[in-house]
């Protein structure tokens, strides 16, 4: 960081502080106000691609409308990601009721959720699809707060609300997250 960088603005490696508001088909699905903010990096991945282009160079207080593609939120929806499994292959005290989010393992260990789509006697359909993939999202945002990252939130790649409760929900095991 150098001590020429700009805090007035939204750029790379700042913390931002927003509100937002998110409609799919018109519809309020998501939202953060004054009272709770989103705070994330930015530049670093942490919302989505199409909105954090959008939002680069934003002033605080600064409202705007950004409709992201599909292709820059969640991506297209894949109909190769839903695949029916014999149920053998899961545990008995799987969760055998369609709509319930599952985290599965894939070969390589990686976790994947998935949504349960269907149940039948011997077989469990399952939707790796993310529930908005396919979906053009229109967000209204407001900038409310802009500060430079430290050192330990680049490191740790997320934001430290505060000193008692840095990790927050997202604790990443690190010295501040004792
Ligand atoms: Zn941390």
């Amino acid at each position: 960081m150098s001590a020429t960088q700009d805090f007035s603005e939204v750029s790379k490696d700042l913390v931002v502080s927003m509100e937002y508001e998110l409609r799919v088909d018109g519809e309020l699905i998501d939202s953060a106000d004054a009272n709770d903010l989103l705070e994330f990096i930015q530049g670093h991945g942490h919302i989505i691609p199409g909105l954090e282009r959008e939002i680069e160079g934003m002033k605080i207080d600064e409202s705007k409308e950004v409709f992201v593609k599909a292709v820059d939120a969640y991506g297209e929806y894949d109909p190769e990601e839903i695949i029916e499994l014999p149920k053998t292959e899961f545990p008995e005290d799987f969760p055998f009721e369609p709509g319930t989010e599952v985290v599965m393992e894939n070969e390589e260990g990686e976790e994947m959720s998935a949504f349960i789509e269907e149940v039948t006697l011997d077989s469990v359909t399952l939707n790796f699809n993310h529930p908005l993939a396919g979906k053009d999202l229109n967000f209204k945002v407001t900038i409310r707060g802009l500060r430079a990252a430290t050192p330990e939130e680049l490191e740790h790649d997320h934001v430290h609300l505060d000193e008692s409760d840095c990790c927050g929900d997202d604790c990443c095991g690190g010295d501040c997250c004792k």
